[in-house]
């Protein structure tokens, strides 16, 4: 199954040819059609299925054909629990619309209403926005939502659970009724299908199973360690066996073209993948990572989502990702088809709360150990108040370098848009993440 067999725009698959995304996942196999045709459509997926992309393309090629208008009403509304799932889909869809005509701007609170509201007089085609926030702005008449062809519920279950459905009830009375009604949940428990009976017509059903299941076969190790020293113990870590083909992930694309070069300085044959390299020199890393030439690929997520690689020995989280689920996708890579696989994770103070995550997700305790030599001076935290990494901040410079290494900067998780999702904070919440997140509109 390709996109190009899904009938999407050719300025969409460029786009998406951009993101490395080599084919629809599941979700959107089945997705991407029905909303096409215009219909209604109940989809039960979770984050990390690729769900966003699910409504996010066909939307952008609905509001593209229809040439996007000059009108100051918006045509779509995408309705988020958190601002930071509005943002990240804001990111998304600039992501996929980048070479198409369609505006998008978030509304969200714990921001002032007046970039907001000079965003929405300017005109814009999809807003998206955390429920109580957009009743503000109703209330205020800065929004008109008379416009709206497409409306997005995406998490739904979530929004319910936050006690939302007042606030969507409300808005939902606002809106035409005429229009395409997509509600994206985890679930479709009972009070999620008597929204859908309510609000939708005739919705036809899709769902995909997460795959939040690793294999039994895999064996997780956790190393902690100082920030500063995590790239001597990856070096440690890999010098135990520099033939064996190692995967390893860095949080960012700044992240893993630092760790090569270091990497490369200690006399390793490393290569990076990730979203900022070119479609060549991607595919040639691939395949030199494939043939042995090079023996360990440093990888962002997104760029390993779209990357075929076989069963691997042992996969090495030199950052945990923000996003629990991610941890199950790296280590897809590992222990396949009843193989034994290694998950290696070398694990900062400041990642605790990830790595509490990560155990939530699984079910299951994680073995943690001390590297001889690389002992952190900041133990790791397992209760709620574990910290996470503030993404944009610097990290410690490392201590050491490897001989004869040059001078490296220090490693700086600067993520992306794609992995910023705090997942179960409450909705409006995360002020010190709102501030780096910029209410005007944008193309998207
Ligand atoms: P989502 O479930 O929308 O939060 O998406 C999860 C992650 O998968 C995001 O980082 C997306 O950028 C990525 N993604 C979505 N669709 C694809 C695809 N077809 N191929 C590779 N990565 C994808």
């Amino acid at each position: 199954m390709s996109f190009e067999s899904l009938g999407l725009a050719p300025a969409l698959l460029r786009a998406l040819a951009e993101q490395g995304y080599a084919e629809p996942t599941p979700i959107q196999a089945q997705a991407i059609p029905v909303v096409l045709e215009g219909g209604d459509l109940l989809a039960a997926a979770q984050t990390g299925t690729g769900k966003t992309a699910a409504f996010a393309l066909p939307l952008l090629q609905h509001l593209s054909n229809a040439g996007a208008t000059m009108t100051r009403r918006p045509r779509a509304l995408v309705l988020t629990p958190t601002r930071e799932l509005a943002a990240q889909v804001n990111d998304n869809l600039r992501d996929y619309g980048k070479y198409l005509r369609v505006s998008s701007t978030t509304i969200f609170g714990g921001v002032s209403m007046g970039p907001q509201m000079q965003a929405l007089r300017r005109g814009v085609d999809v807003v998206i926005a955390t429920p109580g926030r957009l009743i503000d702005h109703m209330q205020q008449r800065s929004l008109d939502l008379s416009g709206i062809e497409v409306l997005i519920l995406d998490e739904a279950d979530r929004m319910l659970d936050m006690g939302f459905l007042p606030a969507l009830k409300r808005i939902l009375a606002a809106l035409p009724k005429r229009r395409q009604t997509l509600l994206f949940s985890a679930t479709f428990a009972g009070p999620i299908k008597a929204l859908a009976m309510q609000f939708m017509h005739q919705p036809r059903e899709v769902s995909v199973t997460p795959a939040n299941t690793v294999a039994t076969t895999v064996t997780h190790h956790v190393h902690p360690v100082d920030a500063g020293k995590k790239r001597d113990l990856l070096l440690h870590v890999l010098s135990q066996d520099s033939r064996r083909q190692t995967l390893v992930f860095s949080r960012t694309k700044h992240g893993a073209d630092k760790l090569v070069t270091f990497l490369g300085a200690a006399g390793m044959r490393a290569a990076a993948i990730h979203g900022n390299k070119s479609q060549n020199a991607r595919t040639r890393a691939l395949s030199d990572f494939k043939t042995g030439r090079v023996t360990v690929l440093v990888a962002t997520d997104i760029a390993a989502r779209g990357i075929d690689i076989d069963q691997l020995p042992i996969v090495i989280n030199f950052d945990l990702p923000m996003v629990a689920e991610d941890y199950v996708h790296r280590i897809g890579r590992t222990g396949r088809a009843g193989a034994d696989g290694m998950a290696v994770s070398l694990v900062s103070h400041d990642e605790s709360g990830l790595l509490r995550d990560i155990r939530k997700l699984l079910k299951q305790d994680i073995a943690v150990s001390d590297v001889p030599g690389f002992e952190p001076s900041h133990p790791l935290r397992t209760d709620a108040a574990a910290p996470r990494p503030v993404q944009g901040q610097r990290q410690p410079r490392p201590a050491a370098r490897p001989q004869g290494g040059r001078p490296q900067g220090s490693h700086r998780p600067h993520g992306h848009a794609g992995q910023g999702y705090g997942g179960d904070r409450p909705a409006e919440g995360n002020r010190n993440r709102q501030r780096r997140r910029r209410p005007a509109a944008s193309k998207a």
